[in-house]
């Protein structure tokens, strides 16, 4: 009979053949942006949408993707949430509707109360200032240009505010020297939240040499989140041999960030959705490279590339932090009581004691 092994003392099983063990892995460091991944404005607008779900059950339609990004798309389809990209596609049957956080154009909300559906907005109450300061301008005479990409959803909610012609949209420089302007009429501008600081800053700077009246925003448009992951990637983009950015396509904040890291001295910067996307093998040779995230992208999807690249590399992370952000955003009045209940449930021994029979 052979010896039988006391399994308290046997060794750890070899690795498989094809996965090296840790000293074998070439080292790499990871430069991580801080801050990366959801904003205020994100972090509100799931949670309206899992708030109506709690309260309301599903379904919940939710017009346009309530953020760019398809993990949490598909999260909140779990959970009963249904995306569609027009009010039409909704049966009329008293279910609640959230618009997404990039905004609506005023005929979405009104098409929304002539038909009584019970609706929530989503829109970042950054995107709202913008909106608003649309208003103010055109209600003192003045036509608009209006800096950002056309198509995004933002540029279309924010134009929407206005009747047709009260906005011109200016793309970029090249635009900013060309545009043509109503004769003898005052002029502003304002712009999308998502857009690069330094090119909107060019841009301004040419309106501005053009257009010595133009009125500006109170105070900049372009919001604090887009600012300070901009911030972070220009801190680690000159350290960093290759910029991985999670988040999608059609993020334009994830865009620009990525537009940023190859302008700050990053040779190459890559868009990944998720781990699953992610060849760890972009990184053989180098000793460092850097880490963000969109403003759309959840924490777990950067820690989902973190792991590809354990798989290969014997990670050390360094985490480069410009700024601390405090922000955060109410939920809609019609969500937030029953989610401060739930939040914050009465204890129970404060709870009047019902009265005995
Ligand atoms: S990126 Fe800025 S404007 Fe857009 S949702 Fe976030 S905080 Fe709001």
């Amino acid at each position: 009979m052979p010896p039988t092994a006391n399994p308290t003392t046997m060794p750890p099983p070899p690795p498989p053949p094809s996965t090296p063990r840790a000293a074998d892995k070439p080292p790499l460091t990871v430069l991580l942006a801080g801050p990366r991944g959801f904003c205020a404005g994100v972090d509100r607008a799931i949670r309206i949408v899992e708030e109506a779900l709690r309260q309301h059950g599903a379904p919940v339609y939710v017009r346009h993707e309530i953020v760019h990004n398809r993990f949490v798309v598909e999260s909140l389809e779990r959970q009963g949430a249904v995306f569609v990209e027009d009010l039409a596609e909704i049966p009329d049957d008293g279910r609640p509707v959230v618009f997404s956080a990039h905004g609506v154009a005023k005929s979405v909300p009104a098409e929304a109360a002539r038909r009584a559906m019970f609706f929530l907005d989503g829109t970042c109450p950054l995107v709202s200032k913008v909106h608003r300061e649309a208003e103010r301008h055109f209600a003192l005479g003045r036509h608009i240009l209006l800096i950002g990409h056309a198509g995004h959803p933002e540029v279309i909610g924010t134009m929407g505010q206005l009747p047709p012609g009260a906005v011109t949209l200016v793309e970029d420089a090249a635009q900013a020297r060309a545009v043509r302007v109503p004769e003898g009429r005052p002029l502003a501008y304002i712009t999308q939240t998502t857009l690069s600081v330094d090119d909107t800053a060019e841009m301004i700077a040419v309106l501005r040499a053009r257009f010595p009246e133009l009125a500006a925003p109170a105070k900049e448009d372009i919001c604090y989140a887009t600012t300070n992951r901009q911030a972070a990637v220009k801190a680690i983009a000159p350290r960093s041999e290759l910029l991985v950015v999670v988040g999608a396509p059609n993020s334009s904040n994830s865009q620009r960030l990525r537009e940023v890291a190859e302008r700050a001295g990053c040779p190459r910067a890559i868009l990944v959705q998720r781990g699953a996307a992610f060849d760890p093998a972009e990184a053989d040779g180098m000793a460092t490279i850097g880490l963000t995230a969109g403003a759309s992208a959840p924490e777990v999807l950067v820690q989902e590339v973190l792991a590809r690249l354990a798989e290969r590399f014997a990670v050390q992370v360094e985490e480069v932090v410009v700024t601390e952000e405090r922000v955060a955003f109410k939920l809609p009045a019609a969500l937030a009581a029953g989610a401060a209940a739930a939040d914050d449930p009465e204890p129970p021994r404060r709870r009047p004691v019902p009265a005995a029979p």
